[in-house]
């Protein structure tokens, strides 16, 4: 009987019975089970291979092993904080940590409301406390010490905004015909970011709260494409390393498989060669910043967008931040590079009208290259008990408030508006990029990343330590971003910045002549490191937590600010 000495015994038994009951026995039924059998190990076999040629190719033999080596160390230390003893006092330290926290974020003399006023309050007293609300001790955004978070900030604007909220309040635009002026108006903020990134005819694009849920979308809607016109049932994407991490939310809300790519120095894009070795055939979506949020560097979209082609994959480009910027630098006379749909590979575009569109917060676009592509992110349930239900995005009932207040901000600020914002935030950034080439404190010590065309300007430390140095800004009450791998630290020029940048490169030149002469006394009283007492926030993050080769305590501090943040 061929094969069935090699049949497993429960596989075989069953078999034998089967041959019991027909004496005759089929030889066609025998063959069956054996070509089943080896048709389910061949696949399998073939599965795997083939995982670990894909592996093989994107990654290099090198680059596989370092990989392992990474992810078993990482494993490997995860155990090591398990362990009993270890875990008590890990858990004790990341508690003090969250008191710490605590401390700063949520004042304990504050009166709290943690139940509904058994009256109404008047208006009189709402008022009142919403004004000591609004003017609680915080960092001044207002006198630009903030990067970033509030791009515009002029009054003028706000009341326009406010006025345009308060016509809208209660419009939802689920209900086109109840408030048709909120459909118009978000048709007409998704045409006019259309016609800003050279959308060909055909295009579309939807209207978001935020650049999260813009790039979720985009992340969905290639999945969905590539599940429907290619039967992908196991989606990948290739993201550089630098892309927001937003794409890797979508990778785990969507169960997208995400490959990182580095962006290697001098030009800190991302490495296109790399990218299209990492190309398989689950491959459903290539991702390329304009700019990223790190370093504010334009990644190579024209190459991207040839890869894309060739492959005939889609193709994002997350122009979140450069939002309105970056498709006036070429009028205002600024050094550019192709970003937007006039490259034939470009499939989608997510840009934020609540970042240098300047509109309130809430507010951003998904462009698609065709309709087609937009109606894979659409929701439909047709059989539904509450009837038949379709929405474009996420969200069942969206502010309709929000998106008049957008199409005030875009209306209101116009193209005259938007490109003398363009030179005033990027010839600040260049006016700061070219004061830390040029003063002598600074450019001693700071290293510009890549070369920043937009609004970011990111720069690491030569001999000091980067995070001593944002320690040392936080404390002159500026409020920038520390960056890591590698650490570095970033400005995003917003208007208010534009107004005070000379400040803020004159703290920067007294915040690092500070740290020098504490190295220097240091290394006079012949001590190696810093004392514990002596790291700011900023370094203890970072400096410490950031080294080790489990980031599960910075997770679980994260975890607890993120419980502090609904601390009533
Ligand atoms: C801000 C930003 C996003 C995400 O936008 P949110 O509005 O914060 O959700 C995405 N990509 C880049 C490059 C960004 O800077």
């Amino acid at each position: 009987m061929p094969g069935t000495s090699r049949m497993p015994v429960s596989l075989r038994e069953s078999f034998n019975s089967v041959k019991k009951r027909r004496p005759q026995g089929n030889p066609l039924q025998v063959l069956n089970l054996d070509l089943f059998r080896n048709i389910v190990f061949f696949f399998f076999l073939l599965r795997w291979t083939r995982k670990v040629l894909w592996k093989l190719k994107g990654r290099g033999l090198l680059g596989t092993l370092v990989e392992l080596y990474t992810d078993t160390r990482r494993i490997l230390y995860g155990y090591f904080l398990r362990m009993p003893g270890v875990r008590t006092q890990v858990r004790k330290q990341v508690n003090e940590a969250i008191a710490k926290m605590q401390t700063k974020l949520v004042p304990a003399n504050q009166t709290r409301y943690l139940t509904l006023p058994k009256e109404g309050w008047s208006e009189e007293e709402v008022r009142k406390e919403l004004e000591a609300l609004a003017t609680m001790d915080h960092t001044r955004w207002e006198d630009g010490y903030v990067s970033g978070a509030v791009y515009h900030g002029e009054d003028e604007l706000l009341k326009l905004q406010t006025e345009a909220y308060g016509k809208f309040t209660v419009a939802n635009p689920i209900h086109p015909d109840v408030f048709p002026g909120v459909r118009k108006m978000e048709a007409e903020v998704v045409a006019m970011v259309l016609s800003l990134f050279n959308a060909p005819p055909g295009a579309a694009g939807v209207s978001t709260i935020g650049g999260t849920e813009s790039i979720l979308m985009a992340c969905l809607a290639a999945r969905q494409k590539g599940y429907a016109e290619r039967g992908i049932t196991e989606p990948e994407m290739i993201l550089p390393e630098t892309a927001h991490t937003a794409f890797r939310k979508a990778g785990e809300y969507f169960k997208i498989k995400v490959h990182l790519v580095a962006c290697p120095a001098p030009a800190h894009q991302v490495d296109v060669r790399r990218v299209s070795r990492l190309i398989n055939k689950n491959t459903v979506l290539l991702v390329g910043s304009a700019p990223n949020f790190p370093h504010g560097i334009i990644d190579d979209i024209s190459a991207l967008s040839r890869l894309a082609l060739k492959r005939k994959i889609p193709l994002h480009v997350d122009c979140c931040l450069g939002s309105f910027l970056v498709p006036f630098l070429e009028k205002a006379g600024f050094e550019t590079t192709p970003f937007d749909f006039r490259l034939k590979g470009v499939t989608t575009i997510s840009c934020d009208t609540h970042k240098y569109g300047f509109a309130p917060k809430g507010n951003s676009t998904l462009l698609y290259r065709t309709q087609e592509h937009r109606a894979y992110q659409y929701f439909v349930d047709p059989s539904w008990s509450g009837g038949v239900y379709a929405s474009p995005g996420m969200a069942g009932s969206r502010p309709g408030a929000l998106i008049a207040a957008c199409w005030a901000s875009l209306m209101s600020v116009g193209e005259s508006g938007y490109l003398r914002a363009c030179e005033e935030i990027v010839g600040t950034a260049k006016k700061l990029v070219d004061r830390i080439r040029e003063s002598s404190v600074l450019a001693a010590e700071l290293e510009i990343i890549g070369n920043p065309l937009v609004s970011v300007v990111a720069f690491q430390a030569r001999n000091l330590d980067i995070y001593d140095i944002a320690d040392g800004m936080s404390a002159k009450g500026w409020h920038l971003n520390a960056l890591q791998n590698p650490p570095a630290m970033h400005v995003a020029v917003t208007m208010p910045i534009a107004k005070v940048w000379e400040r803020l490169a004159s703290d920067l030149e007294e915040v690092i002549e500070m740290e020098r002469e504490k190295e220097r006394v240091r290394i006079a009283e012949g001590k190696k490191a810093k004392g514990k007492a002596e790291a700011g926030d900023n370094a203890a993050l970072y400096g410490v937590a950031g080294s080790l080769p489990n980031k599960g305590v910075v997770v679980d501090l994260a975890k607890g600010f993120l419980d502090l943040c609904y601390k009533a």
